[in-house]
Order: C-alpha cells, then sequence, then structure tokens
C-alpha cells in the first residue's frame, strides 16, 4: 500500500504575546545600541547534540542524514556567521512509543525533553527527531524562554523532514533551519499579517499570511500588504518548500546576533566543544532578564 500523503508546511512555534513582542523589540533596540553586537562581525559555532525518538523500526535517522542536516544547516547560516558541528559521541536514540508521537506544549515532550536532554542549553543545540502528527513538520522554543524553562530548550523536528526523509517537498533539511531560525530569535516573516510590526524585522517586508509551494517571482506582490513591495518567498522564516528557500535578510542576521547577545551568550564562550568566537566579544553588560 502506498502511503503518499500530501503535506502542507507546518510549524508549531508558538507565537509570541503582542505585549511581549513590544517588550521584546525595546530591549533589543537598547541592547543594540548600547553594545553594537549586531556591528561587532562575530562569528561562531554551535554544538549540535541529536536525540531521534523512535518506535521500534520507525523513525530512525543514519549519520549520513545527520551530516547531510548539519551541511544544510552550514550553508544556510553561513551568511548569518553561525556554523553547526555536531560529534557522533552526542547522538542518542530512545525508543519511545510515547515520545515518537508527542505533541507540541504536551506532557509527552515535557518529559521526553526532561529525561534525554543531551548537551546543556546554554552551551549548545538539543535536535530532537519524532513524528509529532497532525501535519506538523517542527517547533522550536525561543531564546528569551531558555533561562525560565531550560528543560524545554531546543528544537522538534518531523523525523522525515531531514534530507532523505519521506516528507516530499519538505525533506531536504530546511524544516531545521527554519525551526534553528527561531531557536535564534526569529519569527515568521507572515509574523502579524497586515498589522502591528509584523516580523520586528525592516527588510522582510510584510505579508498578509503564509506563502506556500513555489510562488515565481514575476514582480507579483503575491500577498504583500504594500503593493509595491514582493512578498519574501524565498524567505527560511516563510512556508514556501523546501527548494525554494534560501534567505535570511540583513535584519534577521542583525536580529539573531542582538538575540544570542541578550539570551543565548553562552555560546560565545569559547569550549572544548568549539563553541569558539573569533574577534572580539564586546561588553555584553549584566545578564538580560527576561
Ligand atoms: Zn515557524
Amino acid at each position: 500500500m502506498s502511503d503518499e500523503q500530501t503535506f502542507t508546511r507546518r510549524c508549531a512555534t508558538h507565537d509570541v504575546s503582542t505585549g511581549d513582542r513590544a517588550r521584546m523589540a525595546e530591549m533589543e533596540s537598547n541592547f543594540r545600541s548600547r553594545t553594537r553586537i549586531a556591528e561587532a562581525d562575530l562569528s561562531v559555532t554551535i554544538p549540535v547534540a541529536f536525540v531521534h525518538i523512535v518506535d521500534g523500526d520507525m523513525g530512525s535517522i543514519t549519520q549520513a542524514q545527520r551530516t547531510e542536516q548539519m551541511e544544510v544547516m552550514n550553508k544556510a547560516f553561513e551568511p548569518m556567521r553561525i556554523s553547526f558541528r555536531h560529534d557522533e559521541n552526542e547522538v542518542v536514540e530512545i525508543n519511545n512509543p510515547d515520545f515518537f508521537t508527542m505533541g507540541h506544549g504536551s506532557l509527552n515532550e515535557r518529559n521526553c525533553k526532561s529525561q534525554h536532554q543531551v548537551i546543556s542549553p546554554q552551551k549548545g543545540l538539543n535536535f530532537y527527531t519524532a513524528n509529532p502528527g497532525g501535519g506538523l513538520l517542527g517547533w522550536a522554543t525561543f531564546p528569551h524562554e531558555m533561562a525560565g524553562d531550560p528543560d524545554m530548550d531546543g528544537v522538534v523536528m518531523k523525523f522525515g523532514t531531514l534530507p532523505g526523509g519521506d516528507t516530499s517537498p519538505y525533506n531536504l533539511g530546511l524544516t531545521a533551519v527554519h525551526e534553528v531560525g527561531h531557536w535564534l530569535g526569529l519569527y515568521h516573516t507572515f509574523q502579524d499579517g497586515c498589522f502591528g510590526n509584523g516580523d520586528e524585522v525592516v527588510d522582510t517586508p510584510s505579508h498578509a499570511g503564509p506563502n506556500f509551494g513555489k510562488p515565481e517571482d514575476a514582480g507579483q506582490p503575491w500577498n504583500a500588504c504594500n503593493p509595491s513591495e514582493a512578498c519574501p518567498i524565498h524567505n527560511y522564516m516563510n512556508y514556501v518548500d523546501d527548494d525554494w528557500m534560501n534567505e535570511f535578510t540583513q535584519g534577521q542576521i542583525d536580529r539573531a546576533w542582538a538575540q544570542i547577545g541578550m539570551f543565548r551568550r553562552d555560546l560565545l564562550v569559547s569550549t572544548s566543544r568549539g563553541a569558539v568566537t573569533p574577534g572580539m566579544v564586546p561588553d555584553l553588560g549584566e545578564e538580560i532578564a527576561w
């Protein structure tokens, strides 16, 4: 029997409330003017630990898939001067049918992450694979949430989204790029639609809702709020097909660095795992409490 199923990209990363986004925008603005972190030209390597939840034979991920996933992430984040590395000694496979189908925000998710976190969330990324169901491809936690709830930090990915997986057209590893974008503090480009401050990034035109598939850029505004602007139809933080995603904007890069400086600054400290920042890290001041 054919197991054909059509997927539409769905990400379960929760919306940050309007009030919290406004507060965040003010904090970020203050932090950036004080530290000039976006201008500091820093680079960083982030250690990644893979936690593969399986149900018997289902959900296994090969070393080749991990390697390819890291290559996809490294290519996407290169303009951000962020790279990722993983150590095969920090790969675990957990056979647990309940955790395998964990839903976003479920008790199974909390139990799974509490019991199987591999790397300290201050020092790296816990990358979980599972089969959440409901058409969800993945989700992430935001940087400002880590201090208050470190157990939950990380990204959860439907296992078929990794390169070579079975969730075509979302099986080239770009879901991980999208979710790691959230993990570094980015919102969807269609955040708030045509209302409010959108994704808090000035160079991603606001648009009414997600774009799907492979919208061709024939000068159409698609669902851009301002018809003279073009939708960010190739942006990693939109909902287009994997092979249509190829862009972070300068505004997104600057925002991610501010978020690292505010809430993930331990990534900037050299460790034996190679999270090294060449050059001068500006004085980041006191720990930012969310
Ligand atoms: Zn998302």
